[in-house]
């Protein structure tokens, strides 16, 4: 297993990494005490849909990838668990739980109305749902949409998906380059500036 504070040889104090694998530990203990594992564990294999597989869907001809935590049936709806391992249980994710009843909806043909969403924040123990009233999915396909139309607007022939890297700025919010995968192919992180 390779960390990113390994790969990038990034200090990690004594202190924070106790700390963090003490925030393994409750996150583990805390999915063991989830009343919802009793219902997970008693599941028929046929209620299963979705284990952690990467799979996509379409919006405006552009492939959306999307990678569902849980997912089982529930006589005739669906429900898609999702974990979260941060400390934060207030962030909020209403436009990746929007994404995922897309993608639910489209996949196994169902209305949106029969699907329900539970975040399970393991650190707390808490959770937070949603269903599709909750979540505006009109607001969220308009959302995707322009960032998909953004993004083809930067390509030299976005017929062939062909982009011109210098068309594509650094991000300034430098907090995003701590956490990115492509730090080590990134000029930005070898010309050095990216601190
Ligand atoms: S490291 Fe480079 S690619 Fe990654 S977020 Fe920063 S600027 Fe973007």
């Amino acid at each position: 297993m390779g960390l990113v504070e390994h790969e990038y040889q990034l200090p990690v104090n004594d202190e924070e990494w106790r700390a963090l694998a003490t925030q393994a530990q409750t996150c583990v203990e805390n999915f063991y005490h989830l009343p919802l594992l009793n219902r997970l564990k008693n599941l028929d294999s046929s209620e299963w849909l979705e284990l952690e597989e990467l799979n996509s869907f379409q919006i405006d001809g552009c492939k959306i990838w999307v990678s569902l935590d849980a997912c089982y049936r529930r006589d005739d709806q669906i429900i898609l668990l999702d974990w979260k391992t941060g400390k934060s249980d207030e962030a909020d994710h209403s436009l990746q739980m929007g994404i995922y009843a897309m993608y639910a909806s489209e996949k196994w043909g169902i209305k949106p109305d029969q699907i329900f969403l539970k975040e399970v924040f393991l650190a707390t123990g808490k959770t937070r749902e949603y269903d599709s009233k909750s979540l505006d999915l009109e607001g969220v396909q308009n959302y995707v949409k322009e960032s998909i139309q953004q993004m083809q607007n930067l390509l030299s022939r976005p017929e062939q998906n062909h982009a011109e890297e210098s068309n594509f700025n650094f991000t300034e919010d430098t907090t995003q380059c701590a956490q990115c995968n492509f730090r080590k192919l990134c000029p930005k992180w070898h010309s050095g500036d990216s601190e």
